[in-house]
């Protein structure tokens, strides 16, 4: 972590945010270097190209590329977000007005968090990959999100079950709190690979739909990708 707050930044663009509680609203993403897992089937581009960014260099090339004149979301995405020092960042923006949803898979905190997190400036979207996820980011989430694979869901509560690290290992994803549940901010997310299917029948898609209706979540598309944009 370094202290000045510079981070090893994959992008900067604009965009609308295509998933989760936010899908729809346009939004200036920060894709940030790096991450402290290995999922099998991830495909963000999070090692290549990435370059070290003072706080100044970040505000300046958010403030270029984004496409309102006022506030807007700013998105904290990675890799992993958390694995280096995001606050410094996370303060100016907030300062400004913006408001800035951070994208982790909950395993990783910093506890300067909270204040910003309780003052509804920033927002905790969690997608856990790991069978535990931080108490903290399980206490200040404002949503969870899954990514849904045919033939891996619980028969009890219809969310993951398998390792996203060992092909083939069972192991259940780290679970929502209730009031979470209670307030359908839990989102499944159809696995972007080729189901091999017509229709919805036995398709990725199709199981997200039966367990998104039986246990009251949400269905989450990549809305974004629908539209063309990165
Ligand atoms: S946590 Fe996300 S970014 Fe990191 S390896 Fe897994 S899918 Fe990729």
């Amino acid at each position: 972590m370094r202290e000045d707050g510079s981070l090893w930044v994959t992008e900067i663009f604009p965009t609308i945010q295509g998933e989760g509680p936010f899908a729809g609203v346009p939004a200036t993403f920060v894709r940030l270097g790096g991450c402290n897992l290995a999922c099998t089937f991830c495909d963000t581009e999070f090692e290549a190209g990435n370059t070290d960014m003072s706080v100044d260099a970040m505000l300046d090339a958010i403030m270029r590329v984004r496409r309102s004149a006022g506030p807007e979301l700013v998105v904290l995405t990675g890799g992993e977000p958390l694995r280096q020092n995001v606050v410094p960042l996370l303060v100016e923006l907030t300062q400004r007005g913006h408001h800035v949803q951070i994208e982790t898979a909950g395993t990783l905190w910093d506890e300067r968090l909270e204040v910003l997190v309780g003052l509804n400036r920033v927002s905790l979207v969690v997608s856990p990959k790991t069978g535990k996820v931080n108490p903290a980011v399980e206490r200040l989430a404002s949503a969870y999100k899954y990514i849904v694979r045919l033939g891996e869901a619980s028969p009890d509560d219809g969310l993951p079950v398998y390792s996203t690290q060992v092909p083939g290992k069972e192991l259940e994803l780290a679970r929502p709190p209730q009031h979470l549940v209670a307030k359908q901010q839990v989102y499944l997310q159809p696995c972007d690979e080729h189901d091999g299917a017509e229709g919805l029948t036995g398709t990725n898609l199709g199981e997200a739909i039966r367990i998104a209706a039986q246990f009251g979540y949400r269905v989450c598309l990549q809305t974004h990708k629908l539209m063309g944009l990165p």
